[in-house]
């Protein structure tokens, strides 16, 4: 029907509900204002940008939708629709709200999402029956305190508002627990996306307890934090020293020595927001300490990334390294040494685009001091946008600081901090953490969120990079070319000079769980670890009979070092030789060979499996790079094979099915000058069903010493394992990890299972 008609209806019927949603209206139907019997009416998903102000007349109304349109301004009549209960205005354009508004004492739920209001009505308190308060997405910076005398308010909408401050009032219309996800139908308070300085969001995340000790404790004194945790990172010699001398005042200095560790240095700058305190950290040390500075990059933090000319290409490398870490952290990139290289430049477009929290560019020279002060205006001005900066802290938080700051242990155990807490009467547990994953982003505590890690609070960050240090450096792991046993830890961290730090016997693991986290070190085995930047670099001279052989390539679109390695570790019982980017496998048990490499430029994994049963070895190989592959977010990846005549021609796995599946027997693989055997290509590398006895006698063979009794685990398991395919290009099954599972117990039972599954499966 159309508007007009559906509009006549509902006159002649003296209708109470009118839906003119969706009607492409480009204006409010004058007709509709002799409809005053309505009760309800919907406009929304129009383009009206004009409420006439008689809309007064719809005297009765009790909801109005006029949710997406176009309007910019309210008339001030509307507030003679005093019945309105619920008025929807979300998805307008809405920049004020007309005083009048505060008539409409009946309302109880108010939409004002996604306009561009700056600011409430300041005499909206007459809204005393608001239940409902949609904020979302308004640049609001504040919440009038009139908001709290809405005293039936039980859903207050603020997600991506520019709201700092909730004022207690507000929150203690909350009496159950918050939370930040964004439950359509719950009630609460929600505030994801807010720069909340009070309370601040974890507080609000922590719940209602948490909420209501942190307003008791703000009640008795309060602090706004001012101290901002500047990271400097970037290549060795790049100038992050100098940069940071220039900051403190200092002179340039043309023979600066090489930063060794970790450099903290402090400073109070003046900015718009006050004097604040800064906390610089410059990283230094060769390069193969690197992967320590992971240990310190912080959330809610400033970064400055020194490069020059020389490492440009590294760039990326720390962005990424930072928007890992860094969360939400704002970077300034710094082009240093322009007296050298005046030219130096990078793509800034591009790697804007790419990496959002970048805030600038600055060509500068330490040397001359050119750009330096631009860049030291650029930095005062950040210090304010960094999120921690300005929350409002119970000053019993700040003696807990202190006193965290003032020990002299390089570190203590989570009971000693509860302790601490618990004396300065600061009891939540949940704000005990809160605490301390702000002392962490200040620095003052290196503390990870990790259930290995979480158990020990570092003091002094020099404790652990000297022990990741001693341990890359000691001659038993050259030795033993980067493999690490758990034993000879007590003599590389054994103290030697009075002033070495102590690592006692407990904290080995604490160091070891450190490395894993950050991937310096991969296990291997039940009680080694192997640290891969001590392989050699070279490949070493080996023979590998390639005749006859399986060849297969992983292609990736972006190759996380961690791939290969990990996959390298995996593997680490049958490997025979190993270097930095290969490693061969020797499978005694099926007689088979693998040669194994990665070629990181071009991004690709190869293998070359040979030997008697290489097919059963090889399905079992990409198997478990596959797994590895899953364990990656977003890692994308191609198997391909190549042409055994040609291995630079390969064609896709999956297309080589494809086709066979669509009844092709040939393919003309890409760039290629003839055709070959689909079947012959495939079954290269396919796992030829094997019947069902050949399965049942492998099982048969299962070592007695794995018993594992947990049925559940081993139907899982079993799914997991069998990935047949419908027909010849399956990829098999792998009998490695069905033989892990099976347990002793009930043997013949589960063997029976698997045979059942293993054919349901077919
Ligand atoms: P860091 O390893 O990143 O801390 O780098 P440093 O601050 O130690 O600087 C490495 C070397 O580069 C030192 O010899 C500095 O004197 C020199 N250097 C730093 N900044 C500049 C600059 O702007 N111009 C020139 N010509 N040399 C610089
Ligand atoms: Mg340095």
């Amino acid at each position: 029907m159309k508007v007009t008609e559906l509009i006549d209806e509902a006159m002649s019927q003296r209708k109470e509900h009118l839906n003119l949603s969706n009607s492409n209206l480009m204006e409010f139907p004058n007709m509709l204002f002799q409809l005053d019997n309505l009760t309800t009416l919907d406009l929304s998903n129009n383009h009206i940008s004009n409420i006439p102000d008689a809309i007064s007349r719809l005297i009765n109304l009790t909801q109005l939708d006029l949710s997406n349109n176009q309007i910019s301004t309210l008339p001030p009549t509307l507030s003679n629709l005093v019945h309105l209960e619920r008025l929807y205005l979300n998805n307008n354009s809405i920049s004020e709200l007309p005083i009048s508004l505060t008539n409409l004492y009946n309302l109880t739920s108010l939409n004002l999402s996604n306009n561009q209001i700056c600011a409430l009505p300041k005499d909206i308190k007459n809204l005393e029956n608001l239940a409902a308060l949609f904020l979302k997405n308004n640049p609001i910076q504040q919440l009038s305190k009139i908001v709290s005398s809405f005293k039936k308010l039980i859903h207050l909408d603020l997600r991506g508002t520019k709201i700092t401050q909730i004022p207690m009032a507000i929150a203690e219309h909350f009496s159950y627990d918050f939370s930040l996800a964004e439950h359509v139908l719950g009630n609460g308070l929600f505030v994801s996306d807010v720069p909340l300085k009070l309370p601040p969001i974890e507080i609000i995340n922590n719940g209602i307890v948490a909420l209501k000790d942190y307003y008791f404790s703000i009640k008795k004194e309060k602090k706004v934090l001012n101290e901002v945790k500047i990271l400097i990172v970037g290549e060795g010699a790049a100038g992050k020293t100098s940069l940071l001398n220039l900051f403190q005042g200092k002179p340039f200095d043309r023979a600066e020595k090489q930063t060794q560790g970790i450099n903290i240095a402090h400073n109070d700058i003046e900015t718009d927001d006050g004097i604040v305190k800064t906390h610089y950290w410059d990283f230094g040390g060769q390069e193969i300490m690197h992967a320590t500075h992971q240990f310190f990059l912080s959330k809610r933090s400033l970064y400055i990334l020194v490069i020059d000319k020389r490492r440009e290409e590294k760039s990326e490398y720390w962005l990424k390294l930072i928007e890992s870490f860094g969360g939400d952290s704002p970077i300034i990139v710094v082009l240093n040494k322009m007296d050298e290289n005046p030219s130096f430049n990078v793509n800034k477009t591009q790697l804007s685009e790419k990496y959002k929290n970048i805030k600038g560019f600055f060509h500068v020279s330490c040397k001359t001091q050119s750009g330096i002060e631009d860049l030291k205006i650029k930095v005062a001005e950040l210090l304010g946008q960094t999120p921690l900066f300005g929350t409002v802290w119970a000053t019993k938080w700040f003696k807990i600081k202190a006193l965290l700051e003032a020990e002299i242990k390089p570190f203590i155990p989570y009971e000693e901090y509860k302790n601490i807490c618990k004396n300065l009467e600061l009891n939540d547990d949940s704000t005990q953490q809160t605490l301390i994953r702000f002392l962490n982003d200040l620095g003052s505590i290196i503390h990870f969120n990790d259930p290995m890690l979480e158990h020990t609070h570092v003091l002094k960050p020099r404790w652990i990079t000297e022990a990741v240090y001693r341990i890359i450096n000691s001659d038993i792991l050259a030795i033993n070319k980067g493999l690490l046993h758990r034993e000879d830890l007590k003599e590389i961290l054994k103290k030697k000079y009075i002033d070495d730090f102590d690592y006692p016997l407990d904290k080995h693991d604490y160091i070891i769980n450190l490395m894993k986290k950050f991937e310096i070190c991969y296990p291997c085995g039940s009680n080694d670890v192997l640290l891969p930047s001590l392989l050699d670099v070279e490949t070493p001279k080996f023979e590998f009979n390639k005749r006859d052989s399986i060849n297969f390539i992983v292609e990736y679109d972006f190759l996380p070092k961690s791939t290969f390695l990990r996959f390298m570790v995996q593997m680490n019982n049958n490997i025979e030789t190993q270097w930095r980017t290969g490693f061969i496998l020797n499978d005694k048990r099926s007689g088979s060979k693998a040669l194994i490499t990665v070629d990181s430029e071009q991004k690709k994994i190869y293998f070359t499996v040979n030997g008697k049963n290489r097919k059963d070895y090889f399905a079992f190989l990409l198997f478990t790079l596959r797994q590895i592959n899953k364990s990656f977010e977003k890692l994308k990846s191609y198997e391909l094979i190549p042409m055994p005549d040609n291995p630079l021609i390969t064609i896709g796995y999956e297309d080589l099915l494809f086709q066979l599946e669509e009844g092709q027997n040939f393919c003309f693989p890409p760039n290629a000058r003839k055709k070959y055997p689909i079947k012959e290509l495939l079954g290269i590398v396919t796992y030829v069903d094997e019947p069902l006895e050949t399965i049942i006698n492998l099982l048969n063979e299962i070592d007695d010493n794995i018993v594992r009794d947990d049925p559940d685990s081993l139907y899982e398991g079993i799914d997991r394992t069998i990935m047949l395919k419908p027909n010849i290009c399956g990829i098999g099954i792998d009998f490695n990890a069905v033989l892990k599972i099976i347990g002793k117990k009930d043997f013949k039972k589960k063997l029976q299972a698997i045979a059942k599954t293993f054919a349901t499966k077919k």
